[in-house]
């Protein structure tokens, strides 16, 4: 059995250092002995990262929003695997679809972000999914097997130990839109298909993939409940703990 994976992604909040803080131990104030055995994460912006792990303590890993694929030198902005490894950061994700769209990152740079990654000895979680157009053509799973070949090509077998997918329609990002747990689960199973026929049906089973886009406190456990939806990547609802602390008390 695939163990659960909650995760949040802060994106460009909070504002303050002050408020990072406290979002973070109001969120990991969340997880009890009751709650689900899962893996719990927030990515947060990286400014807050050392801060955000002081106050979550242990009940919650802090990741990065994303990493430089280059090793070093004259990056200028740009923060690498192994400055991310020396304060402790194990999971970052690559492949967001903002990172796609507004800072034109390619399948062979976010590739590139998770061959580093792994190099690293770090964990990667690749996001992916279709925009509403190829949804509507439906070319959703054509769209992703596309991004998870790019994106995961020269990753091998053993090292998919350290990979979480986060299916992302873009549709669903910040609209309230949220995929239907029917359609969620349609594609996650495809994309498990896909990479059954990438390495091989052992792996693809013990591959984590997650869902993104829209979940709140009111989806969370139908979504959870579909076979091949292993946890959730949430934007909004992750800088509000009560909701994010419901989320991450899901009930199947
Ligand atoms: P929302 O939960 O705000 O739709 O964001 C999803 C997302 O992009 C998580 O990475």
């Amino acid at each position: 059995a695939r163990k659960p994976f909650i995760s949040g992604n802060w994106k460009l909040n909070p504002q303050t250092k002050e408020e990072a803080v406290k979002l973070a131990a109001d969120i990991s104030a969340t997880v009890t002995d009751d709650s689900p055995d899962s893996d719990v994460a927030l990515f947060v912006p990286y400014v807050f990262i050392e801060a955000a792990m002081a106050s979550a303590g242990d009940s919650l890993m802090i990741g990065a929003e994303g990493v430089c694929p280059e090793i070093k030198g004259a990056f200028t902005g740009a923060v690498s695997t192994a400055m991310l490894d020396s304060v402790g950061v194990k999971w970052a994700l690559a492949g967001h679809s903002e990172r796609r769209v507004i800072f034109g990152e390619s399948d062979e740079y976010i590739n590139g972000q998770c061959l580093k990654l792994i190099e690293q000895g770090m964990n990667v979680m690749l996001c992916i999914g279709e925009s509403e157009s190829e949804y509507n053509q439906d070319l959703a799973g054509a769209v992703c097997a596309v991004q998870l070949k790019k994106g995961l090509a020269g990753i091998s077998k053993e090292d998919m130990s350290r990979v979480a997918i986060a299916y992302e329609p873009v549709w669903a990002i910040g609209t309230g839109k949220v995929a239907t747990p029917e359609i969620a689960q349609s594609v996650h199973a495809t994309c498990r298909s896909i990479l059954a026929d990438m390495y091989d049906q052992e792996t693809a089973d013990a591959t984590r993939i997650l869902y993104g886009g829209s979940v709140t406190p009111e989806s969370v456990d139908d979504l959870m409940k579909q076979e091949d939806i292993d946890g959730a990547l949430v934007g909004g609802a992750s800088l509000d703990a009560e909701k994010f602390g419901r989320i991450i008390n899901f009930q199947v």
